[in-house]
């Protein structure tokens, strides 16, 4: 859970102080490395403490973001009125004088003095009232004003946040990059081999970020909020990603810590990993097949040392990033050929494309909308842009002549979209064996679970498909109403929730009443939490990132199936996460203390 609450260490007057921030820790890991900030847009602003030898440095760092916020807005005036739009002319100019008049610098830093807080909280405070003020004037055109107002504080909050490059394809080595996110096109032009790892304001364990993280195996710490203002370019800081700690400029003591924790951290994954070609087997002889989540076709080449069970989930949406555009069928079919390939004699299943949400892709032709992951996202994007969509199809399809290939499709919520993709991939398949282009006619079709309508009609379902692939970590957000991506209300982001247990128990039901295999492939999947409870309610696949591997299956290997079954039984009575997770706790608690020592 989010804490973007800070702490200072005891100072002394030979060490510098230190100072650490907290977020959600969602990839493994601990690093030491340099900061380089990447200014990107800020949407929250939480409140710190300042100690008091810090003010006066929180004031020159606030007049520091003004004035670069004021040059900026003087270069895009001048800009404006050479272009001749008169009406963004006044706008800036209006801005440029707020900026100018000295009010806003005078009344900004008092209150940093008075109040001891942050800058940016301060600001926002301040901006607000004066909004407020303006708006009880009760002229339209003050009220109109308003808007323009907020939309310079953002701008200073933005320099206060820290760089303003968003050059990521030269990066120093061993550099840690903090941000208020990342985007998926962020990720896909950066210089990723001198990346140790992320640290973003916002996020959750499901935001791309830390999808990206896991998938490139470095740590992530996101969710840390305005608190990470403090960080500046080339500041060292110690990333740990299973507490979710971010400390900046270590003191001597802290790095020697640390760098022993890496050391024993390092010992603890090989002797794991050491295991990891071994089978998934309860201590009673149930085996679970544990596959690899994959987003780039490069991690593929990466999994070999896993001895893995193919790949359960291929996010193909990243390959549409990352030529800034969209994938012609070539492209796309010369990827699928290299992954089916280089995974033989083991599987791939291709997700058809998923953006939409907070997969948003600028450059594909996307309205903007009020609610995007309620709105037109995954197959429904699909089945609209059907262009796209047989393009995809036939590039899998052609895939599929050259190893094992299945095709599972996101975010299904009724029978009549299943049934209306089916009638495509039939055709596109139809399409094909008349121009004699070799493919599998016979490859396996899956869906995601991941809609709770979804969930409760997983009989009706079940007949069109060959599996079930449940996506948790939507089937979470939607049954929860609960913004995956939004740290603020990441307490009510509860996998262990009875709804979710009582949903999981009822797809795995009906898919088994119909001889059908399910798989869960969303987050839950990867934590040991959770473990017995997947495996007591009967899922036959688990796929998650590849780091989380190893320790799943050591933790499956001391599992005893009759107890996980047990377990499942009390969960479904329980009546709040809370419960249920006490009980997870408990029993992986008895299994692998270990894996919950501080
Ligand atoms: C999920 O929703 O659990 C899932 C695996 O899909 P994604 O995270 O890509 O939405
Ligand atoms: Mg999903």
């Amino acid at each position: 859970m989010s804490d973007s609450s800070r702490t200072n260490s005891a100072k002394t007057e030979a060490v510098p102080p230190t100072d650490t921030l907290y977020g959600s820790g969602v990839s493994p890991g601990i690093v030491i490395g340099k900061a380089v900030v990447v200014g990107t847009s800020i949407v929250s602003v939480r409140e710190y403490e300042v100690a008091p030898e810090k003010v006066e440095g929180e004031v020159l760092r606030f007049g520091s973001a003004l004035a670069r916020a004021r040059a900026e807005l003087v270069e895009l005036c001048d800009r404006a009125r050479q272009s001749g739009d008169q009406e963004l002319v006044d706008i800036l100019e209006m801005q440029v004088m707020i900026t100018a008049d000295g009010m806003i610098e005078e009344e900004v830093s008092g209150r940093i003095r008075r109040h001891r807080r942050n800058a940016g909280y301060l600001l926002k405070n301040y901006i607000d009232e004066f909004c407020e003020r303006l708006a009880r004037v009760g002229n339209s055109l003050f009220a109109e004003r308003t808007s323009d107002i907020q939309d310079l504080a953002v701008r200073i909050l933005r320099k206060l946040v820290g760089g303003e490059s968003n050059d990521l394809s030269k990066l120093p080595e061993r550099c840690i990059l903090i941000a208020h996110d990342f985007s998926p096109s962020d990720t896909a032009g950066m210089d990723r081999k001198n990346v140790v790892a992320f640290v973003t304001s916002m996020g959750s364990r499901t935001s791309h970020t830390a999808i990206m993280a896991r998938a490139l195996g470095i740590p992530a710490v996101v969710g840390v909020g305005e608190g990470l203002v403090m960080v500046v370019d080339g500041d060292e800081l110690v990333v740990d990603g299973n507490r979710g700690m971010v400390i900046v400029s270590p003191d001597a003591a802290t790095l020697v810590r640390y760098r022993e924790r890496i050391g024993q951290e390092a010992a603890w994954r090989a002797k794991i990993e050491a295991s990891a070609m071994l089978p998934a087997e309860t201590r009673d002889g149930f085996h679970v097949s544990v596959a690899a989540n994959v987003e780039l076709a490069e991690e593929v080449g990466r999994l070999g040392s896993m001895h893995h069970a193919g790949i359960g989930l291929f996010r193909t949406e990243f390959l549409f990033v990352k030529g800034g555009g969209i994938s012609d069928e070539e492209s796309q079919y010369a990827t699928y050929r290299r992954v089916t390939e280089a995974i033989r004699p083991y599987s791939v299943i291709f997700r058809t494309l998923d953006i939409g949400g907070d997969k948003f892709l600028s450059h594909l032709d996307v309205p903007v909308e009020m609610n995007p992951f309620l709105g037109m996202r995954a197959i429904r994007f699909c089945l609209h842009r059907e262009d796209i969509f047989r393009n995809q199809l036939r590039a899998i399809l052609r895939a599929s002549a050259h190893g094992k290939v299945r095709v599972l499709f996101p975010m299904i919520t009724t029978v009549d979209e299943l049934r209306s993709t089916l009638a495509i991939l039939d055709d596109v398949k139809a399409d094909l064996e008349r121009r004699g282009i070799p493919h599998n006619p016979d490859l396996d079709v899956g869906i995601m679970i991941e809609v709770p309508a979804a969930a409760m009609i997983a009989d009706k379902l079940a007949p069109y498909v060959d599996f079930f692939s449940i996506g948790t970590n939507d089937l979470v957000q939607y049954t929860m109403a609960v913004d995956r991506s939004n740290p603020d209300i990441s307490y009510l982001y509860q996998p262990g929730h009875p709804s979710i247990i009582r949903l999981l128990e009822r797809v795995v039901r009906a898919a088994n009443e119909q001889g059908r295999w399910v798989g869960i492939c969303g987050e839950m999947a990867a934590e040991p939490l959770y473990l017995p409870l997947i495996l007591g309610l009967g899922i036959n696949e688990l796929s998650m990132s590849p780091v989380a591997i190893p320790i799943i299956k050591d933790l499956v290997r001391d599992i005893n199936m009759l107890e996980a079954q047990d377990l499942v039984a009390q969960a479904m009575d329980c009546a709040s996460a809370d419960e249920v997770t006490a009980l997870c706790r408990e029993f992986v608690s008895r299994i692998a203390p270990e894996l919950f020592q501080e």
